[in-house]
């Protein structure tokens, strides 16, 4: 997990929040279709191909979610594809969240995270508002949790150790269940750690993040962190390794390992160097390079920023 700044692009986020509360608001002004507070109807629409996609993160929401993410999934830094379709789509605050409880869970939230109190307000809230015009909901700061993009983050939807395989395989457990926005909160990169095992730690954890600290410490993603710790320890612009050849692959991974022979180095190892896949594929190396953002915690801090 790494900081996710939710301000850098705002205005757009905005933009394309407005467009889809206005069209609700087209029909009715006093009566939404679909409410904005509708935890389901609401998000489906927004999720419609005029919304959701173009090539241009101004006017389609799942390009701004990958672009604020740097392509990857905003839990185990697996890069994600944007055309593969196994994106899925997180609320920080949970979208059935309503009522008092709702507004207790939102103090929560907007108390960790500054972009969810500055730029997100509860949606059976916001529904309360009432609007002479659709132009007077551009002068909204705050929009509803359950479609306002500083409330969304992207996550992969597919099992780690296959290309074929579905199903979502980071915080599925979670549920409704409170979960500290950690990736929201601006120390982010201080306070989650890999050590050179690749395990994970989140040092101001209060509890809420016992199950997805879990998750993220099974046995495959440390092993990926594991070798880019240990990757990371050559000296190497990490802004140009995604276009290595295997040539290039194999031997920086020699010299990570201190090895000659690439062959002596363990198959779990050399796996991620694109070199050994049960379909010939480069599953490995495509999914998990880049996967600088596993630095180790008091050692090199190699990210670019
Ligand atoms: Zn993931």
């Amino acid at each position: 997990m790494r900081y996710i700044d939710k301000y850098r692009l705002r205005i757009q986020a905005h933009h394309i929040n407005v467009r889809f509360l206005k069209d609700c608001y087209a029909g009715d002004i006093n009566h939404p279709c679909p409410s904005p507070d509708n935890p389901m109807g609401s998000f489906e629409d927004f999720k419609k191909k005029q919304y959701r996609e173009s090539n241009n993160y101004d006017h389609g929401w799942k390009n701004l979610l990958l672009e604020e993410q740097d392509c990857r999934c905003c839990y185990c830094m697996r890069r994600l594809n944007s055309t593969a379709g196994k994106i899925n789509y997180e609320h920080i605050i949970p979208r059935e969240c309503k009522g008092d409880e709702g507004l207790n869970e939102y103090s929560y939230y907007a108390s960790h995270a500054p972009a969810l109190h500055d730029l997100v307000e509860m949606a059976d809230v916001f529904t309360m508002k009432k609007f002479t015009t659709q132009e007077d909901i551009e002068q909204e700061p705050k929009m509803p949790h359950i479609t306002a993009l500083a409330n969304l983050a992207a996550a992969c939807n597919g099992k780690r150790n296959s290309l074929s395989t579905y199903g979502c395989c980071c915080n599925n457990t979670r549920g409704n269940k409170r979960m500290m926005p950690v990736m929201l909160m601006p120390d982010a990169d201080e306070n989650v750690n890999y050590d050179a095992n690749g395990i994970l730690t989140i040092t101001n954890n209060d509890g809420t993040l016992d199950a997805i600290i879990q998750e993220l410490n099974d046995d495959t993603l440390k092993e990926v962190r594991a070798v880019w710790a240990r990757l990371c320890q050559v000296q190497i612009d990490l802004t140009i390794v995604r276009s290595f050849s295997l040539r290039e692959r194999i031997e920086w991974f020699k010299r990570a390992y201190h090895v000659t022979d690439f062959t002596s180095l363990p198959t779990e190892v050399r796996r991620y160097a694109g070199e050994i896949t049960s379909n010939g594929s480069d599953f490995y190396w495509n999914a998990y390079s880049g996967g600088y953002p596993f630095s180790i915690s008091g050692d090199i801090r190699s990210v670019p920023s």
